[in-house]
């Protein structure tokens, strides 16, 4: 099976958040115009024969107006009807109006928004007000109909409280997918809000077992990515497979990245939509020759772990972004991943084989000792949705 195509517009790098732990945003960024719009959709038609989607990424999108979605949309739907193009969208959600809604349900958008959990934790990491800016333009999108799920980054500091955090999530009925804060590439201190790969290994066995404690109540996305990966040995999210030629970012100017991630670094620009570059110029450039060598580090470093079919590393912006390129090891956060992936493992084992396996497949419901829900149940949910 193919991985998907996916492709992140990035209309502008600004942002009218100052999150403390952000790594991409940058004051007074240009914003791109419809030009750069119609090369990027040329550039696919030729570039592209599968079906294609489209995530307008920032900084923050939202700040590129009504006008450019207005004009955006039907520009590229128009002209890739072949790729049968879905849209999707990840904002703070400060500057969503019922216009830009209106807008966004005409191509059914869904938005990914981001919320570290009560007002007070989001507030501090994310800064003062964010938590109602955010709630009034969720407010707005759901009143238009929109679906809008949150993620939640953990620090090093919200990690103290992911009990509160996880009750946030689910009292409130929303989705729960998270993100560890990575070292900051600005300010002094690039470590001060980084959550450490130990503890997100951590904070992914506890969100398994709340998880399982409150089955059929919240969705853990993350916790889901990873018992798919595991069922079916290939990865379900980007992290989890060989994202490069299957990923690329377009910048405010036109110029192409492997992913929004790189966007802004010199060092990283591929080519530019203008010249239509092909995949294998993309890869043959100095930014993807990088990207094929994590690749092939992988293959080598990682052959003897028992989850390289559906890890592939982990993703490779967090290996080599802070090394200028170079790769000298495969994502930190390996640690956290192989904690998840095995103790997935052996609970399915010691469910499927060991003393815990009461009433598994007998009655079909996945109930361990205790009467608590098991993995097994939560393998036949995600399965079965
Ligand atoms: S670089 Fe990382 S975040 Fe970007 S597409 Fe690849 S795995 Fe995903
Ligand atoms: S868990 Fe670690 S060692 Fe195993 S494939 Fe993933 S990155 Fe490599």
């Amino acid at each position: 099976m193919k991985s998907p195509f996916h492709i992140m517009l990035i209309p502008t790098l600004g942002c009218p958040s100052n999150c403390s732990y952000c790594w991409s945003s940058e004051e007074n960024s240009s914003v791109m115009n419809l030009e750069t719009v119609n090369d990027v959709a040329l550039w696919l038609k030729d570039f592209q024969k599968d079906q294609v989607t489209v995530t307008f990424h920032g900084g923050e999108p939202l700040l590129a107006g009504a006008d450019f979605y207005r004009k955006a949309l039907p520009l590229i739907s128009d002209e890739l009807t072949e790729l049968r193009p879905s849209f999707a969208i990840q904002t703070n959600l400060w500057r969503m109006t019922r216009e830009i809604a209106e807008i966004f349900s005409e191509y059914s958008i869904p938005v990914g928004s981001s919320i570290d959990g009560p007002k007070e934790i989001n507030d501090l990491q994310r800064g003062e007000g964010y938590f109602e800016k955010t709630m009034r333009g969720y407010k707005i999108a759901q009143e238009s109909g929109l679906s809008v799920r949150f993620i939640c980054t953990f620090t090093s500091y919200s990690i103290e409280y992911k009990k509160k955090i996880f009750e946030f999530f689910l009292n409130n009925n929303l989705v729960l997918k998270l993100h560890p804060a990575l070292p900051s590439m600005k300010g002094d201190n690039p470590n001060k809000w980084a959550l450490s790969p130990e503890l997100y290994g951590e904070l992914l066995v506890y969100l398994l077992d709340r998880y399982l404690e409150n089955l059929g109540k919240i969705e853990v996305m993350n916790i889901n990515d990873l018992f798919r990966c595991v069922f079916t040995r290939r990865g379900s999210v980007c992290t989890f497979v060989d994202c490069m030629g299957n990923t690329f970012a377009i910048g405010p100017e036109g110029d192409i990245y492997p992913c929004y991630r790189f966007v802004g670094m010199p060092d990283f620009v591929m080519g530019h939509v203008r010249t239509h570059p092909s995949k294998e110029e993309l890869l043959a450039s100095e930014a993807g020759q990088r990207m094929l060598r994590f690749k092939e580090y992988v293959d080598k470093n990682c052959q003897d772990c028992t989850h390289i079919r559906y890890c592939r590393g982990g993703c490779p912006y967090n290996a080599i972004a802070l090394t200028n390129g170079e790769v000298k090891g495969v994502d930190p956060h390996c640690i956290a991943y192989k904690r998840a992936f095995n103790e997935i493992n052996e609970r399915l084992n010691e469910e499927m084989f060991g003393s815990s396996s009461i009433d598994m497949l007998g009655a079909g419901k996945g109930i361990v000792e205790g009467g608590r829900p098991g993995i097994m149940a939560l393998m036949q949910k995600i399965m079965s949705g």
